[in-house]
């Protein structure tokens, strides 16, 4: 069940080579009581892997990689408005968007086409088009690694953000994502506030919008603004939009007339961390075989060849150039694991 020295880059999105020092393929909950105890008892650091979209594996990994392949969907639960579906963690995320369509049960279809799994979508509180998991979400299971016992996780408990969560922060590296339960609407309500969803639907009437119409344009303009990372890998937006003070926002208005930001609350402002990498003259610039995407600088591309020590060293000259030009810290988006953690 457990193998040695496994090259995780068929596993990572960026497709940058690394090695587990130990790997298994979690297919069925009753293995991890034998592996959490391998773990302990070894003393190992533990990588739960997913689909590998989010993670910037900048070394070797020197412990036990648990890849999440469990699968299963279950209605749990209905009423007159709502279903509940349990959904086990290593479940393709968008192959459950899709499933949801066909059974006629709403409020995920802003998400679609987002990699990786269904366990890791909590984690950054994923979201797309104006929707967050939050909006979705009902409770998860997770097993604390360190005790090997199950915990369920309300709306509450998970303390959801902008893209993140608790297990990003004070339950890091602590519990394992077993399943994710979803509260999903019998009637549609289908959100078309961004800009570019809005445009690729301009030409339906209001009254004609449904969820799969909503689907199938977030797909298109996905595709066409998006680097498909089976073909030139990546792992999405590489900075957070960053969320600034509104009197910090306020000055840097006047300083940079027609930088692009959207309120966040009361106290803060949101900033669109693309146009400031663009603004700051690195779209498209290449460091050998790491670039900055030549359509949307938030992503940063691999040719086939690169570490993960190569990209992080061009995140790094990107965050201290927006740093130096606006005065704005760029956080990354994906977990690094190994050197470069700190700039996160
Ligand atoms: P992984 O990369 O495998 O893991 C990410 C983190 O979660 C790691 O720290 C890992 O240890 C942890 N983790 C994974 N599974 C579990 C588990 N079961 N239990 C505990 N911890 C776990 N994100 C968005 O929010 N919105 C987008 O629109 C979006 N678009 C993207 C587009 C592209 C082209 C790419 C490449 C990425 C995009 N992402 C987006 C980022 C990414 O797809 C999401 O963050 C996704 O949820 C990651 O899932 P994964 O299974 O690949 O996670
Ligand atoms: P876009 O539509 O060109 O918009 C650029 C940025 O402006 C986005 O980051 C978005 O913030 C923000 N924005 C646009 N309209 C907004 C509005 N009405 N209210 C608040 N914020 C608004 O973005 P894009 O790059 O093509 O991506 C489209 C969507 O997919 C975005 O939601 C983006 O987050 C998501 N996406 C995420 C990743 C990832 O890896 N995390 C990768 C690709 C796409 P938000 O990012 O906060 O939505």
């Amino acid at each position: 069940m457990i193998q040695n020295d496994v090259n995780l880059q068929p596993f990572n999105t960026l497709a940058v080579p690394a090695k587990a020092r130990f790997y298994a393929a979690v297919t069925d909950r009753e293995q991890l009581p034998l592996l959490l105890a391998f773990a302990r008892e070894n003393n190992l650091p533990l990588l739960p892997l997913g689909g590998g979209s989010n993670v910037v594996l900048a070394n070797d990994f020197p412990g036990l990689v648990l890849h999440m392949q469990l699968q299963g969907k279950t209605l749990v639960r209905e009423d007159r408005s709502h279903y509940w579906l349990q959904v086990a963690a290593g479940e393709n995320w968008h192959e459950l968007v899709q499933y949801c369509l066909d059974a006629r049960y709403w409020g995920l279809e802003n998400l679609s086409l987002i990699p990786g799994s269904v366990g890791a979508a909590p984690i950054q509180n994923i979201g797309a088009y104006g929707v967050e998991l939050k909006d979705v979400f009902a409770e998860l299971e997770a097993v604390d690694v360190r005790t090997g016992e199950c915990r369920v996780f309300d709306h509450g408990a998970c303390r959801f953000g902008y893209r993140d969560s608790f297990f990003k922060r004070e339950g890091r590296d602590r519990y394992l994502i077993l399943s994710v339960t979803l509260r999903l609407a019998r009637q549609p309500h289908v959100k078309v506030t961004y800009p570019a969803l809005r445009e690729a639907l301009a030409t339906v009437p209001v009254d004609q919008l449904t969820p799969r119409l909503v689907s199938d344009a977030v797909c298109r303009v996905r595709r066409s603004k998006l680097p498909d990372p089976a073909e030139v890998p990546n792992v999405g937006s590489f900075f957070k939009n960053p969320l600034v003070a509104l009197d910090q926002f306020l000055s840097l208005q006047v300083q940079h007339p027609g930088m692009v930001s959207f309120p966040a609350d009361a106290r803060s402002v949101k900033l669109a961390a693309g146009w400031l990498i663009e603004r700051a003259g690195w779209k498209g610039v290449r460091r050998g075989p790491v670039a900055v995407h030549h359509q949307q600088a938030l992503v940063l591309t691999n040719a086939g060849h690169a570490s993960g020590q190569e990209v992080l060293a061009l995140a790094k000259e990107i965050h201290r150039s927006v740093a130096d030009e606006y005065g704005v810290e760029l956080e990354i988006e994906p977990r690094v694991y190994g050197q470069g953690e700190e700039i996160q």
